[in-house]
């Protein structure tokens, strides 16, 4: 049993915390501010795969967590007696060209191929609640996908640690690192992380996103057309997201683009437009060189699980099994990508034909 310091109280640093208490460690978590206050704390929590073809090690990383996301959920709120927002609703994905719905149709047989024999990718004519006039060639329902109410999974998360005795400490920035850490500090991780891997290694990308009063039937399955994500959460307000921004001047407040992504809402789903936008929030995605998670040894003491960028809150307890595993000295089954040199490294781009050529 070794005694570790979790640096970030979101949903990376209370899961890894949560599953290395359950693995027999002491755990303090530091936080800057309070539980939640980083991107975990958000609106959205659309707990997504895949489209299932060219299938590789990360999607079936990613599998394998939304697999795990109800048993996972379900011991969250067992142990902590609060509810965590999750719900595997499905996903419609509305088709509005025939190039589009060609491809649809040739993944119900990845879905197949890919996918547990219980979840299946299909296409159906039309979906309730759908503008027909949003998809006039059918709409793909696929029963993987869940959700999940960010803010209460946070919760939820640390009454969990606390009560597996865990010590949350708030309003306490790490500056440095002292004893067995692990750095899971969204954004804050490139200070963090810089002795280690340099400078600006995890940056914010901008997402705004808007909770509306209702529109949707509680329980529906969520809805992803037109780069928009709508997600019906347990209670019947409806999130709608968000936009994915790298150029900002404030990371905290909302604009014009959101109004955008909720005209597009509007065009998917009409009856969102009779419902009350009760907030509009905006925080910063922690997103690593490369677009998967950051997870590995730094040195002796130190460890790294940051970067989730569009998918942390899916895949944030998988990341946590990995880490105790990495703890313990062994190796995880990992998409290598995720490691902190492959991060470092550059992508190597494929030369073209008339490159090779000439
Ligand atoms: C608009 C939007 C929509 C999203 N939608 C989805 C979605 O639908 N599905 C999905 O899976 N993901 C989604 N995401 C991404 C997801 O929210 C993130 O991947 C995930 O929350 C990252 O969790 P984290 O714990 O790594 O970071 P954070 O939640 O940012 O947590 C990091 C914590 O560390 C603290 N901290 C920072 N520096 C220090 C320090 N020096 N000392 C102590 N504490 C520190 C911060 O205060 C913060 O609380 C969305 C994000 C946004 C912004």
């Amino acid at each position: 049993m070794a005694k570790i310091t979790v640096i970030g109280a979101g949903v990376y640093g209370l899961s890894c915390a949560l599953a290395l208490l359950k693995d027999g460690h002491a755990v303090t978590v530091l936080e800057k501010g309070r539980i939640g206050q980083g991107a975990s704390g958000g609106l959205v929590g659309a707990l997504s795969p895949h489209v299932p073809e060219d299938w590789n090690p990360r999607k079936q990383f990613q599998l394998n967590a939304l697999l795990g996301g109800a048993a996972h959920w379900a011991e969250v709120e067992a142990l902590s007696g609060l509810p965590s927002g999750y719900g595997r609703v499905g996903r419609y994905l509305p088709l509005d060209d025939a190039y589009e719905a060609e491809k649809a149709r040739s993944r119900i047989g990845g879905a197949g191929r890919f996918w547990p024999s219980e979840f299946s990718w299909q296409v159906i004519p039309e979906a309730h609640g759908l503008a027909p006039e949003a998809s006039p060639y059918g709409v793909v329902y696929e029963n993987l996908s869940a959700r999940i109410s960010p803010r209460l999974a946070c919760t939820a998360l640390a009454a969990a640690v606390t009560k597996s005795g865990g010590e949350i400490v708030e309003n306490h920035a790490a500056g440095g690192l002292e004893g067995m850490s692990v750095i899971a500090a969204g954004i804050g991780s490139a200070a963090l992380l810089a002795p280690y891997l340099g400078e600006g290694r995890i940056r914010g990308v901008k997402g705004q996103a808007a909770l509306l009063s209702g529109g949707l039937q509680a329980g529906s399955p969520i809805v992803f057309g037109n780069g928009v994500y709508i997600i019906s959460h347990w209670d019947g307000r409806v999130a709608v997201g968000a936009t994915s921004e790298n150029k900002f001047t404030s990371a905290s407040e909302t604009d014009d683009k959101l109004d955008a992504v909720l005209a597009k809402a509007f065009l998917l789903v009409p009856a969102l437009k009779s419902a009350t936008v009760l907030e509009r929030h905006a925080g910063l995605r922690p997103r690593a060189p490369k677009p998967e998670a950051m997870l590995g040894q730094l040195d002796e003491h130190t460890f790294v699980a940051t970067g989730g960028f569009k998918t942390g809150l899916g895949n944030a307890h998988a990341i946590a099994a990995a880490l105790v595993q990495i703890v313990r000295g062994e190796a995880p089954d990992i998409p290598k990508d995720m490691s902190p040199t492959h991060h470092l490294t550059k992508r190597v781009k494929q030369p073209m034909p008339w490159q090779i050529l000439s």
